[in-house]
Protein backbone atom coordinates (compact mmCIF):
# COMPACT_ATOMS: atom_id res chain seq x y z
CA UNK A 1 0.00 0.00 0.00
CA UNK A 2 2.83 2.24 1.19
CA UNK A 3 4.47 1.50 -2.31
CA UNK A 4 1.61 2.60 -4.11
CA UNK A 5 1.04 6.13 -2.56
CA UNK A 6 4.55 6.76 -3.20
CA UNK A 7 4.60 6.02 -6.32
CA UNK A 8 1.27 7.74 -6.94
CA UNK A 9 2.34 11.21 -5.58
CA UNK A 10 5.44 11.01 -7.45
CA UNK A 11 3.27 10.08 -10.67
CA UNK A 12 1.31 13.46 -9.32
CA UNK A 13 4.09 15.43 -8.84
CA UNK A 14 5.23 14.34 -12.37
CA UNK A 15 2.22 15.24 -13.93
CA UNK A 16 2.17 18.51 -12.16
CA UNK A 17 5.48 19.77 -13.11
CA UNK A 18 4.55 18.71 -17.26
CA UNK A 19 1.25 19.87 -17.29
CA UNK A 20 3.23 23.39 -15.61
CA UNK A 21 6.19 22.72 -18.82
CA UNK A 22 3.47 22.26 -21.26
CA UNK A 23 1.88 25.60 -19.85
CA UNK A 24 4.96 27.96 -20.00
CA UNK A 25 6.15 26.38 -23.45
CA UNK A 26 2.54 27.37 -24.80
CA UNK A 27 3.04 31.14 -22.64
CA UNK A 28 6.39 31.07 -24.56
CA UNK A 29 5.00 30.47 -27.97
CA UNK A 30 2.16 33.21 -27.58
CA UNK A 31 5.34 35.60 -26.45
CA UNK A 32 6.99 34.24 -29.37
CA UNK A 33 3.81 34.89 -32.13
CA UNK A 34 3.13 38.01 -31.04
CA UNK A 35 6.87 39.14 -31.38
CA UNK A 36 6.56 37.71 -34.45
CA UNK A 37 3.33 39.60 -35.29
CA UNK A 38 5.09 42.55 -34.24
CA UNK A 39 7.81 42.85 -36.03
CA UNK A 40 5.89 41.57 -39.35
CA UNK A 41 3.53 44.70 -38.58
CA UNK A 42 6.40 47.36 -37.97
CA UNK A 43 7.99 45.90 -41.47
CA UNK A 44 4.96 46.20 -43.58
CA UNK A 45 4.30 49.83 -41.76
CA UNK A 46 8.27 50.92 -42.78
CA UNK A 47 7.91 49.52 -46.27
CA UNK A 48 4.30 51.35 -47.20
CA UNK A 49 5.67 54.75 -47.39
CA UNK A 50 9.16 53.29 -49.25
CA UNK A 51 7.30 51.79 -51.42
CA UNK A 52 4.91 55.20 -52.20
CA UNK A 53 8.19 56.85 -52.57
CA UNK A 54 9.56 54.46 -54.98
CA UNK A 55 6.58 54.49 -57.41
CA UNK A 56 6.76 58.32 -57.06
CA UNK A 57 10.13 58.60 -57.85
CA UNK A 58 9.92 55.97 -60.96
CA UNK A 59 7.38 58.21 -62.66
CA UNK A 60 9.14 61.51 -62.22
CA UNK A 61 12.36 60.08 -63.43
CA UNK A 62 10.16 58.05 -66.45
CA UNK A 63 8.57 61.51 -67.87
CA UNK A 64 10.98 62.90 -69.59
CA UNK A 65 10.31 66.66 -69.99
CA UNK A 66 7.98 67.44 -66.83
CA UNK A 67 6.25 71.35 -66.19
CA UNK A 68 7.56 72.54 -63.11
CA UNK A 69 3.87 72.54 -61.29
CA UNK A 70 3.75 68.76 -61.46
CA UNK A 71 7.62 68.52 -60.64
CA UNK A 72 6.38 70.16 -57.18
CA UNK A 73 3.18 68.07 -56.46
CA UNK A 74 5.36 64.83 -57.16
CA UNK A 75 7.95 66.31 -54.97
CA UNK A 76 5.34 67.22 -51.97
CA UNK A 77 3.81 63.74 -52.18
CA UNK A 78 7.58 62.37 -51.56
CA UNK A 79 7.92 64.70 -48.73
CA UNK A 80 4.73 63.73 -46.97
CA UNK A 81 5.61 59.92 -47.42
CA UNK A 82 9.21 60.94 -46.07
CA UNK A 83 7.41 62.77 -43.03
CA UNK A 84 5.29 59.78 -42.60
CA UNK A 85 8.04 57.03 -42.20
CA UNK A 86 10.01 59.35 -39.54
CA UNK A 87 6.42 59.56 -37.62
CA UNK A 88 6.22 55.70 -37.56
CA UNK A 89 10.12 55.43 -36.31
CA UNK A 90 9.57 58.31 -33.79
CA UNK A 91 6.57 56.67 -32.24
CA UNK A 92 8.21 52.89 -32.56
CA UNK A 93 11.17 54.17 -30.90
CA UNK A 94 8.95 55.57 -27.93
CA UNK A 95 7.09 52.52 -27.63
CA UNK A 96 10.54 50.17 -27.26
CA UNK A 97 12.14 52.64 -25.32
CA UNK A 98 8.46 52.57 -22.86
CA UNK A 99 8.47 48.63 -23.34
CA UNK A 100 11.97 47.96 -21.88
CA UNK A 101 11.45 47.19 -18.18
CA UNK A 102 13.81 49.49 -17.11
CA UNK A 103 11.98 52.67 -18.54
CA UNK A 104 11.73 54.88 -15.22
CA UNK A 105 8.86 57.90 -15.11
CA UNK A 106 10.90 61.13 -14.48
CA UNK A 107 8.22 61.99 -11.89
CA UNK A 108 8.28 66.12 -11.11
CA UNK A 109 5.14 68.25 -9.74
CA UNK A 110 3.17 69.10 -13.28
CA UNK A 111 0.56 71.95 -12.85
CA UNK A 112 -1.51 70.18 -15.48
CA UNK A 113 -3.66 73.62 -16.52
CA UNK A 114 -0.41 74.98 -17.56
CA UNK A 115 0.67 71.77 -19.74
CA UNK A 116 -3.19 71.43 -21.30
CA UNK A 117 -2.80 74.94 -22.34
CA UNK A 118 0.38 74.73 -23.91
CA UNK A 119 -0.65 71.52 -25.46
CA UNK A 120 -3.90 72.97 -26.60
CA UNK A 121 -1.57 76.42 -28.50
CA UNK A 122 0.67 73.67 -30.52
CA UNK A 123 -2.12 72.02 -31.97
CA UNK A 124 -4.24 75.29 -32.92
CA UNK A 125 -3.07 75.90 -36.28
CA UNK A 126 -3.89 72.20 -37.16
CA UNK A 127 -7.00 72.15 -35.77
CA UNK A 128 -7.82 75.73 -37.47
CA UNK A 129 -6.78 74.13 -40.56
CA UNK A 130 -9.60 71.75 -40.48
CA UNK A 131 -12.22 74.18 -38.98
CA UNK A 132 -12.20 72.79 -35.62
CA UNK A 133 -12.77 74.34 -32.46
CA UNK A 134 -10.87 73.16 -29.43
CA UNK A 135 -12.15 74.25 -26.53
CA UNK A 136 -10.60 74.01 -22.75
CA UNK A 137 -12.39 73.49 -19.59
CA UNK A 138 -11.05 73.74 -16.67
CA UNK A 139 -12.78 72.57 -13.42
CA UNK A 140 -10.26 73.27 -11.34
CA UNK A 141 -6.41 73.98 -10.82
CA UNK A 142 -4.59 70.85 -10.72
CA UNK A 143 -0.84 69.95 -9.46
CA UNK A 144 0.30 66.14 -9.95
CA UNK A 145 2.93 64.13 -9.96
CA UNK A 146 3.81 63.21 -13.62
CA UNK A 147 6.40 62.71 -16.12
CA UNK A 148 5.52 65.87 -18.14
CA UNK A 149 6.95 64.46 -21.48
CA UNK A 150 5.36 61.49 -21.40
CA UNK A 151 2.20 62.81 -20.35
CA UNK A 152 2.56 65.45 -22.56
CA UNK A 153 2.93 62.53 -25.60
CA UNK A 154 -0.50 60.99 -24.27
CA UNK A 155 -2.69 64.20 -24.11
CA UNK A 156 -1.08 65.31 -27.50
CA UNK A 157 -2.04 61.90 -29.04
CA UNK A 158 -5.47 61.86 -27.62
CA UNK A 159 -6.11 65.83 -28.97
CA UNK A 160 -4.89 65.36 -32.51
CA UNK A 161 -6.86 61.75 -33.08
CA UNK A 162 -9.87 63.92 -31.96
CA UNK A 163 -9.56 66.96 -35.05
CA UNK A 164 -8.24 64.37 -37.01
CA UNK A 165 -10.83 61.87 -36.77
CA UNK A 166 -13.64 64.96 -36.80
CA UNK A 167 -16.08 66.34 -38.91
CA UNK A 168 -15.76 70.23 -40.64
CA UNK A 169 -17.38 73.12 -38.05
CA UNK A 170 -16.75 70.17 -35.36
CA UNK A 171 -15.68 70.89 -31.92
CA UNK A 172 -12.88 69.27 -29.60
CA UNK A 173 -13.79 69.68 -25.29
CA UNK A 174 -10.93 69.10 -23.17
CA UNK A 175 -12.06 68.84 -19.52
CA UNK A 176 -9.61 68.65 -16.53
CA UNK A 177 -11.25 67.67 -12.72
CA UNK A 178 -9.92 66.08 -10.42
CA UNK A 179 -10.89 64.65 -6.63
CA UNK A 180 -8.55 63.87 -3.42
CA UNK A 181 -6.81 61.07 -4.66
CA UNK A 182 -6.89 60.93 -8.62
CA UNK A 183 -7.41 63.45 -12.03
CA UNK A 184 -9.58 63.15 -14.94
CA UNK A 185 -8.71 64.66 -18.04
CA UNK A 186 -11.47 64.17 -20.76
CA UNK A 187 -10.93 64.84 -24.46
CA UNK A 188 -14.14 64.86 -26.20
CA UNK A 189 -14.92 65.12 -30.31
CA UNK A 190 -17.89 65.53 -31.92
CA UNK A 191 -16.54 63.59 -34.94
CA UNK A 192 -16.92 60.08 -36.50
CA UNK A 193 -17.05 58.28 -33.36
CA UNK A 194 -15.81 54.32 -33.03
CA UNK A 195 -17.88 51.55 -33.61
CA UNK A 196 -18.55 49.48 -31.11
CA UNK A 197 -17.28 46.26 -31.59
CA UNK A 198 -13.44 47.44 -32.58
CA UNK A 199 -13.79 49.88 -29.16
CA UNK A 200 -11.29 47.28 -27.26
CA UNK A 201 -8.92 46.50 -30.59
CA UNK A 202 -8.06 50.77 -31.12
CA UNK A 203 -4.94 50.69 -28.69
CA UNK A 204 -3.49 47.23 -30.31
CA UNK A 205 -0.41 48.50 -32.23
CA UNK A 206 -0.95 49.83 -36.15
CA UNK A 207 -4.63 48.34 -35.25
CA UNK A 208 -6.97 51.51 -37.42
CA UNK A 209 -10.60 51.61 -38.11
CA UNK A 210 -10.18 53.20 -42.00
CA UNK A 211 -6.96 52.98 -42.99
CA UNK A 212 -7.16 55.37 -45.64
CA UNK A 213 -8.46 57.76 -43.06
CA UNK A 214 -5.10 57.28 -40.90
CA UNK A 215 -2.92 57.38 -43.81
CA UNK A 216 -4.15 60.19 -45.46
CA UNK A 217 -4.08 62.18 -42.31
CA UNK A 218 -0.47 61.22 -41.51
CA UNK A 219 -0.78 58.58 -38.79
CA UNK A 220 1.03 56.34 -37.58
CA UNK A 221 -1.13 53.72 -35.65
CA UNK A 222 0.99 53.75 -32.74
CA UNK A 223 -0.47 56.91 -31.11
CA UNK A 224 -3.37 55.35 -28.80
CA UNK A 225 -1.02 52.10 -27.94
CA UNK A 226 1.79 54.93 -26.66
CA UNK A 227 -1.00 57.11 -24.75
CA UNK A 228 -2.13 53.14 -23.13
CA UNK A 229 1.65 52.62 -22.48
CA UNK A 230 2.22 56.32 -20.61
CA UNK A 231 -1.13 56.02 -18.84
CA UNK A 232 -0.61 52.66 -17.06
CA UNK A 233 2.98 53.98 -16.45
CA UNK A 234 1.31 56.32 -14.08
CA UNK A 235 -0.75 53.36 -12.60
CA UNK A 236 -3.97 55.74 -14.21
CA UNK A 237 -6.58 54.01 -16.06
CA UNK A 238 -7.52 55.27 -19.63
CA UNK A 239 -11.44 54.38 -20.74
CA UNK A 240 -13.37 55.36 -24.13
CA UNK A 241 -17.23 55.83 -24.38
CA UNK A 242 -17.93 56.30 -28.49
CA UNK A 243 -21.03 56.09 -30.95
CA UNK A 244 -20.53 56.20 -34.73
CA UNK A 245 -21.02 59.11 -36.04
CA UNK A 246 -21.43 60.84 -33.02
CA UNK A 247 -18.01 61.05 -31.42
CA UNK A 248 -15.85 59.58 -29.17
CA UNK A 249 -14.43 60.35 -25.56
CA UNK A 250 -11.54 59.33 -24.01
CA UNK A 251 -10.97 59.64 -20.21
CA UNK A 252 -7.82 59.20 -18.05
CA UNK A 253 -7.89 58.91 -14.23
CA UNK A 254 -4.34 59.41 -13.26
CA UNK A 255 -3.36 59.43 -8.87
CA UNK A 256 -2.15 62.51 -8.38
CA UNK A 257 0.34 61.23 -6.04
CA UNK A 258 3.10 58.99 -8.14
CA UNK A 259 4.04 56.02 -5.34
CA UNK A 260 6.78 53.76 -7.16
P1 LIG B 1 -3.52 56.67 -36.00
O1 LIG B 1 -2.13 57.06 -36.21
O2 LIG B 1 -4.07 55.80 -37.09
O3 LIG B 1 -4.41 57.82 -35.66
P2 LIG B 1 -3.97 55.74 -33.24
O4 LIG B 1 -3.35 54.62 -32.48
O5 LIG B 1 -3.82 57.10 -32.66
O6 LIG B 1 -3.43 55.66 -34.72
O7 LIG B 1 -5.52 55.42 -33.39
C1 LIG B 1 -5.93 54.15 -33.87
C2 LIG B 1 -7.21 54.25 -34.64
O8 LIG B 1 -8.30 54.54 -33.75
C3 LIG B 1 -7.26 55.36 -35.68
O9 LIG B 1 -6.72 54.94 -36.91
C4 LIG B 1 -8.76 55.63 -35.79
O10 LIG B 1 -9.36 54.70 -36.65
C5 LIG B 1 -9.28 55.36 -34.38
N1 LIG B 1 -9.43 56.61 -33.58
C6 LIG B 1 -8.58 57.09 -32.64
N2 LIG B 1 -9.07 58.20 -32.06
C7 LIG B 1 -10.28 58.43 -32.63
C8 LIG B 1 -11.30 59.43 -32.45
N3 LIG B 1 -11.17 60.44 -31.56
N4 LIG B 1 -12.42 59.34 -33.21
C9 LIG B 1 -12.58 58.32 -34.09
N5 LIG B 1 -11.66 57.36 -34.32
C10 LIG B 1 -10.53 57.40 -33.59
Amino acid sequence: ALNTDISSEAYRETRDISSSVAQTITKLQEVDQSRQEFVSNVSHELKTPITSIRVLADSLMGMGEVPVELYREFMEDISNEIDRESKIIDDLLSLVKMDKSEAELNITQVNLNVLVEQILKRLRPIANRRKVELIFESIREVTADVDEMKLSLAITNLVENAIKYNMEEGWVRVTLDADHKFFYLKVQDSGIGIPEDVQDRIFERFYRVDKARSRETGGSGLGLAITRNVVLMHKGAIKLSSKEGEGSTFTLRIPLNYIA
